[in-house]
């Protein structure tokens, strides 16, 4: 690759950032690092109808905690700016302008209410309306009238649209660095409006524009664009500018059955299927963020959603996916999207963090609950449950006995608290208030020493032991809660054993 790689992500700010926005900014970030090239962030505001305030900040805050922030943006690195379109309005006219010179484009002066009986027209006769080169011509356009005539309509302060007069009768083949070669008719394509007579482009102008003076070598983005793709081809021939390359990344399907993921389908199943929380006045959209999820987690699912190094790997950090990823390995059909695999390659990332941290995260859910622990024992305990968990969020209840006496007791471990048990319990406690280096190891010799002198059989003190200080039969190594307890509390969980079972 001769040309330096230069990539954007192009969000529209209409709301939160779908998960499937984020996994294109994440391949077009992977991209632009595997190349030694720059990521950068425009924002595609020139719909000032579809703008929602605070659309903007969440899709920055996004990326920023996924750790893809771009290279370049709104306020770092402008080389190109600005990158937020509707402070590039100025812009526009003169390449609207420029395609009406060149015969590439034309007014159309058509009313809503004119299109509108057009379309209506045709449905009586069971058609469908498409303003193309079948018919442009006997419409409202300044094909059809003089220079002077559009001159005056328009100066007159007449509202109009500029369209792109799509060429007739050409077969494009195009190329895809996904899909490989795609074919389109041009007389399939409408005539799409390129500018209002409100100053603002529409989205193809304007992207058209901005990727080529903000020098993208490729386009990565959902499949959703690839119908637009011979009209932004035709547009660069139009300019007389070089095209850039075009890769459509496959759609993000839903866990079960067919179709495009959905915020339903996650509203169903309980997962998010935005980053970040998104809180409106209807109420709280959950991000993946707020669920609990680790960034390096998020990172590679969505890595995963459509690509693969050729091998069975699927654990990868971001510093490996920026080694590793390839264009060419991303296949073309519809990515599964795996809720629960998800919560899975969260765990992987769980337990890699280190118990302090992780403390930390768990200090605040404890305090909560207002019971006291040290610092150490915090960490202690975090490194004895992480494995069995998959969230921050599941620590208290794998923890819970570590802090608090159990209230009830497990019914199906009950059966193994029988009539021999209480005076079993009796001689335990003896030997426990006896230990002076209460630690988990030395406990666990010297329980065990006197369970071999005595000849009695390891479940019976072990399950009856554990149901005492736990509730039940779960948790880490027994002597491990013993130690963490410490012996008073062992001690007095036993005998509240003895007296209620
Ligand atoms: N603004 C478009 C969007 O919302 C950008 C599409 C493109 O990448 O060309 O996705």
């Amino acid at each position: 690759m001769s040309k330096q790689v230069r990539v954007r992500f192009a969000p529209s700010p209409t709301g939160p950032l779908h998960i499937g926005g984020v996994r294109t900014a994440l391949f077009n970030y992977l991209f632009a690092k595997k190349n030694n090239g720059i990521f950068f962030l425009r924002i595609e505001d020139t719909d000032q109808n579809r703008f929602v305030p605070g659309a903007e900040e969440y899709i920055m805050e996004a990326l920023e905690w996924l750790g893809i922030a771009p290279d370049e943006t709104i306020g770092k690195n402008e080389k190109f700016g600005p990158y937020k379109q509707s402070e590039r309005k100025h812009l526009y006219k003169q390449y609207a302008d420029e395609l009406i010179n060149s015969g590439n484009a034309y007014y159309a002066f058509d009313t809503a209410e004119a299109l509108d009986s057009h379309r209506k027209q045709h449905e009586e006769q069971g058609k469908t309306f498409i303003y193309n080169w079948h018919n442009r011509e006997k419409l409202d356009t300044s094909l059809v009238i003089s220079l002077e005539e559009t001159a005056i309509r328009i100066a007159s302060g007449e509202d109009y649209v500029i369209r792109f007069k799509t060429p007739v009768n050409e077969t494009l083949n195009l190329q895809d660095i996904i899909r490989g070669e795609v074919k389109f008719e041009t007389n399939l394509l409408d005539d799409k409006v390129l500018f209002k007579s409100d100053g603002m482009p529409t989205y193809h102008l304007a992207n058209i524009v901005d990727d080529h003076l903000m020098e993208t070598s490729h386009v990565i983005r959902g499949e959703e664009w690839l119908p637009s793709m011979p009209l932004h081809v035709l547009l660069y021939r139009a300019f007389g500018w070089e095209a850039p390359e075009f890769a459509h990344l496959p759609l993000i399907m839903k866990p079960v059955g067919n179709g495009k993921l959905s915020k339903r389908d996650g509203d169903k199943m309980g997962f998010p299927v935005f980053p970040l929380d998104w809180k409106t006045a209807e109420g709280i959209s959950s991000g993946y963020r707020e669920k609990g999820f680790l960034p390096e987690a998020v990172v590679n699912f969505l890595a995963l959603l459509g690509w693969n190094d050729g091998t069975e790997k699927e654990l990868f950090s971001l510093e490996e996916l920026e080694n590793k990823f390839d264009l060419n390995r991303v296949h073309k059909a519809g990515a599964k999207f795996d809720p629960e695999k998800n919560k899975w390659f969260n765990h992987q990332y769980l337990v890699k963090q280190n118990d302090e941290d992780l403390a930390k995260v768990f200090a605040p859910i404890v305090s909560e609950k207002e019971v006291s622990v040290s610092e150490n024992n915090l960490i202690r305990i975090v490194g004895l449950i992480k494995e069995r968990a998959n969230f921050v969020s599941e620590f208290w209840d794998l923890s819970d006995f570590f802090f608090v006496a159990p209230t009830s007791y497990d019914e199906k471990a009950k059966k193994n608290w029988k009539a021999e048990t209480p005076a079993l319990m009796q001689e335990l406690i003896s030997v426990l208030s006896e230990i002076t280096d209460f630690s988990s190891m030395n406990i666990e010799t010297i329980v065990k020493d006197w369970m071999t002198k005595n000849e009695i059989g390891m479940g019976k003190v072990m399950q009856p032991f554990r149901l005492s200080l736990v509730g039940a039969l779960k948790g880490p190594h027994l002597f491990d809660i013993v130690e963490l307890i410490g012996k008073e509390q062992t001690i007095k969980r036993i005998e509240k054993a003895i007296d209620t079972l």
